[in-house]
């Protein structure tokens, strides 16, 4: 079947709604269609917890070029500073944008949005945690979605849920749409479109523990990267401190926000030791490192040097009204899947791999570069986890991904309308779903007993283990070749299933065949980064090298290699220096 459009989004995450809702602002473009492999409220933006981070100094002063620098320094550096200025002055205009479409934000008592402490979120450029963090309980990403769809329903965004993207069409060096896979009947449907966006979300589910939604399988990234385009960045990949013990469902930062506790089993506030000024606000990346140091030297609660040990989150002193009142999902989690009480019990917490820093790479009009010379990719947008455009660098700041989503997501959303209402349609090949036909064949055609499950488990644990928070020039290069031996096994894979109505083994597959390609895209751009910055922590490396590798990384797939360049930081504002917490 196919579809002639206007503009297609492909990710129905808060990024895609607010790009879809954005352009459909835009009179002049008419058919925008939002295409999902998940039903739009369930994308994982729904699962985010803790809160948007935006300067509007409701409850003490702050502002948007603090914001910009906590997100620089959170960065380690590797953030694009201009970008990172973008992100935080419009991130005041974009929440309140949110709000006046109906948002329900928690209020303070005068009736303004309320808004509590983050990680790494200070005041006058480091002097002590500000509240910037704008949150609705701990249910914002909920919010947001809701908020987000029922505007676009109202805009008349046409939705094709269930549909899965399986190739981009793109010739020389301009985009011409998409091709998408109905899992309720197994139909191909080409997609041609005067731009298309994609909004596809994060690929945590490469790693054995993870906060991430079984979606989460770069899918976007992949695609492209299959075509050769490059993905930047992808060595960076964000462990949250605090995911529940042995599961990685996550514990928000919000609850540290709200003054929770870390400790070991002496019971010692061991993050004094680590970041004497902004202790369990510290960023993401030392903590999680703090945590693995503490049980590694046999501080860990079990007092067992061994991965699945775990720490405490102490939040018996918060109080019953606290915890229920705001902070009402995370109370929940722990009763449900630890049965314990936060109120009288500390929550036993472990790093859970959380956030890819890297993606495709965009300008801050989230315009797709197709290499390190900033050569645009014609009518081909990204925005989201799946883009890097880049103002995360090296590590993410907690709330920065929701600022991320609305600030870039409506960019986004601003420029490929204004793109398609000034372009033609440009002319697609008859058989323009031919690489996404040959791809389902080949699964189906295979009769080997080669198992996805296995080949799963073993990419997860071997990215959990050889390019988790602490890794070596060593244990990358076994990963590289054991992801290798993986990918080869991989193309023998069969399925099972021989319905074409919800043959969910067939797209189980295709989504491990992205993760694999990803996994070898991270692990070789790892390996290569002989430095540590950020959430890449190198134990043959532990200093930041700035003189060598204060560069961004951009990786392509050529077959079974992958081809690493690099291009320069924008450092135009602040001199990178030292992080000291
Ligand atoms: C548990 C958890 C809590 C978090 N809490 C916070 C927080 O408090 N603050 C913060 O700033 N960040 C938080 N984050 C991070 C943040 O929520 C995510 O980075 C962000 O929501 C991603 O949004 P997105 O729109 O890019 O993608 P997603 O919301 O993941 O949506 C991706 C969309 O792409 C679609 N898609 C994917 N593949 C395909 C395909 N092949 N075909 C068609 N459609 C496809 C999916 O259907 C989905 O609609 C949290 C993350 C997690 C996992």
């Amino acid at each position: 079947m196919k579809h002639e459009l206007d503009v297609v989004v492909v990710g129905a995450g808060g990024a895609g709604l607010y790009a879809a809702l954005e352009a459909s602002r835009n009179k002049k473009v008419k058919n925008i269609a939002v295409v999902s492999k998940l039903f739009p409220v369930r994308s994982h933006t729904g699962a985010a917890q803790g809160g948007i981070g935006a300067a509007l100094g409701n409850l003490e002063e702050d502002k948007p070029e603090w914001h910009a620098f906590d997100t620089v320094k959170g960065g380690d550096y590797l953030v694009d500073q201009q970008a990172a200025m973008i992100l935080a002055n419009e991130a005041v205009d974009s929440v309140y944008d949110l709000e006046h479409n109906g948002l329900p934000f928690n209020r303070t008592e005068e009736g303004k949005i309320d808004q509590r402490r983050f990680g790494g979120h200070t005041r006058n450029f480091g002097e002590a945690a500000v509240r910037r963090s704008c949150y609705a309980a701990d249910r914002t990403g909920h919010m947001i979605l809701q908020t987000l769809y029922q505007q676009c329903i109202k805009n008349k965004v046409a939705f094709f849920n269930e549909f899965h993207l399986l190739d981009v069409l793109i010739d020389g060096n301009t985009c011409q749409g998409i091709v998408a896979y109905d899992l309720a009947t197994g139909e191909l449907h080409t997609f041609h479109a005067k731009a298309v966006l994609l909004a596809t979300g994060g690929f945590g589910r490469m790693f054995r523990i993870t906060s991430n939604a079984f979606a989460n399988t770069g899918d976007g990234p992949a695609v492209l990267a299959q075509q050769g385009l490059p993905l930047e960045d992808m060595e960076f990949f964000q462990f949250h401190p605090t995911g529940i013990r042995g599961m990685g469902i996550l514990i928000t930062e919000g609850v540290r926000g709200e003054g929770g506790i870390l400790r070991n089993c002496d019971g010692e506030r061991f993050m004094e030791r680590y970041a004497p000024t902004l202790l369990d606000l510290a960023p993401r990346d030392m903590i999680a490192r703090a945590i693995t140091t503490e049980i590694l030297n046999g501080k860990g609660i079990l007092k067992k040097p061994q991965g699945d040990d775990y720490v405490h989150l102490d939040t018996t002193h918060l109080g019953k009204e606290v915890l229920e009142k705001k902070l009402p999902d995370i109370t929940e989690f722990c009763r449900t899947y630890q049965d314990i009480d936060p109120i009288t019990t500390p929550i036993p917490v472990q790093p859970t791999a959380h956030y890819g820093m890297g993606g495709i790479p965009t300008d801050v009009n989230g315009q797709v570069f197709g290499d390190t010379k900033g050569t645009i990719v014609e009518g081909l947008y990204a925005a989201g986890e799946c883009a890097c455009v880049s103002v995360h660098g090296a590590n993410r700041l907690g709330t920065n991904s929701l600022v991320d989503l609305i600030v870039f997501g409506k960019r986004a959303g601003s420029s490929v309308a204004s793109f398609a209402a000034g372009a033609q349609h440009q002319p697609i090949p008859v058989n323009a779903d031919d690489r996404a036909k040959k791809r389902i064949i080949d699964l189906s055609n295979s009769s080997s007993n080669v198992k996805q499950d296995v080949l799963r488990k073993k990419m997860r644990d071997t990215m959990m283990d050889g390019v988790g928070i602490f890794r070596n020039g060593n244990d990358m290069a076994d990963a590289i070749e054991t992801i290798k031996e993986l990918r080869e096994d991989a193309k023998d894979l069969s399925v099972s299933d021989a319905n074409a109505k919800y043959n969910t083994e067939l797209m189980d597959t295709m989504e491990l065949k992205n993760l694999l390609d990803l996994s070898l895209i991270t692990a070789v751009s790892a390996h290569n980064r002989q430095e540590s910055r950020g959430a890449h922590a190198r134990e043959d490396f532990p200093d930041r090298d700035d003189a060598n590798f204060l560069k961004h990384t951009y990786a392509s797939l050529n077959k079974d290699e992958v081809r690493l360049e690099y291009k320069s930081v924008d450092t135009s504002i602040w001199e990178p220096k030292p992080r000291k917490y």
